[in-house]
């Protein structure tokens, strides 16, 4: 069951959203924009339960939620064109695209394995928990997938009726429309998204055009929408699925209890639970691919609940790499 909890009584609110915050759960958060479904972003088994609890089919990048420059610094690269828009428009509904920092905290699932963040300070109850919390929280819209975003307390309870999960509630979101997303790649821009914050302001601010998604060949072809993956995250090693042997100097990702002999094997979740596999994908296709292994031969996965995005990315990883 739902619990909705006001935020009129902020210290009890922040109180019980801590509380579900630091236990790897997911708590709906009220922003200016949206409600959010609000994780911890540097914890892959609570950013799996976002991932999990929205039904999404696919593993796209998560917005990072921060409260302010400073938090923003320890997770992305700043440039000054990314500090004068933040120091104009946060907190507020802009969402930046920024170079990942190399020693980021931020979990891969948050990435999507990209070497890029979107980071956003949000407005109110939520940049006071971020603070208090003093990590950054991943929180897409808390709406399960395919479906519209929630703008109230109640519209949340709805979508997720099903689930024990803590809402907040601040009332209306004053904004009510996703945030707008820039990407900053040097001293180019490009609108990855409209929204709360319109291109032409953008501009004003930076003194930069900003560029469409399809003025921008470096982006053309990358992720524009939710749940398209870009090409450099494919691994170097060939990927098998379904497997149920490992090739011989081949690596192993192994799921639930079937155990394989060979050098470099390691297992997404021995207990079969998908939301530590969906956890653990990117950081171990990561070590084998280290390996140097010529294959990593992947277990067979549930097509179900949380590993329907777990097989699309395989599928991605396994797909020949040109037309990935
Ligand atoms: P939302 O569902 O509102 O949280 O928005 C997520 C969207 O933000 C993704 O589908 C991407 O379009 C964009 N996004 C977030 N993080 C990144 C990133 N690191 N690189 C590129 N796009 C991103
Ligand atoms: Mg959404």
């Amino acid at each position: 069951m739902t619990k909705i909890v006001s935020a009129i009584n902020k210290e009890n609110a922040t109180k019980e959203a801590l509380s579900q915050l630091t236990k790897s759960n997911t708590v709906a958060i009220p922003t200016e924009t949206v409600y959010g479904l609000a994780a911890d972003a540097t914890n892959g088994i609570a950013i799996a339960k976002i991932f999990q609890q929205k039904n999404r089919p696919s593993f796209n990048p998560l917005i990072c939620h921060v409260d302010g420059i400073k938090m923003a610094m320890q997770f992305g690269k700043i440039n000054d064109v990314t500090k004068k828009l933040i120091n104009t428009f946060w907190p507020g509904p802009l969402t930046l695209v920024v170079p990942l920092l190399e020693n980021s905290k931020a979990h891969d699932l948050v990435t999507a394995g990209l070497g890029t963040i979107g980071l956003r300070c949000p407005n109110g109850f939520s940049r006071e928990i971020i603070e208090k919390f003093g990590k950054p929280l991943a929180a897409p819209s808390a709406n399960r997938s395919g479906r519209i975003s929630p703008t109230s307390a109640s519209h949340v309870a709805t979508e997720f009726e099903h689930l024990d999960l803590l809402i907040i509630d601040d009332g209306p979101c004053s904004v009510g429309l996703e945030s707008t997303i820039l990407k900053v790649d040097g001293e180019v821009l490009t609108l990855l998204r409209s929204g709360g914050i319109s291109k032409q302001h953008i501009e004003e601010i930076a003194g930069i055009s900003v560029l469409f998604p399809e003025e921008n060949s470096a982006v053309a072809n990358k992720i524009l929408a939710p749940g398209m993956m870009v090409s450099h995250y494919a691994p170097n090693a060939d990927v098998k699925l379904n497997c149920d042997t490992c090739d011989d100097n081949a690596a192993w990702l192994g799921f639930g209890e079937q155990t394989v002999k060979t050098t470099h094997s390691l297992n997404l979740s021995e207990t079969g639970d998908l939301v530590e596999a969906g956890s653990n994908l990117y950081a171990y296709m990561k070590v084998l691919d280290k390996t140097g292994c010529e294959t990593i031969c992947v277990a067979p996965i549930p097509m179900r609940d949380l590993g329907i995005a777990i097989n699309d990315r395989l599928s991605r990883a396994a797909a020949p790499k040109n037309v990935q």
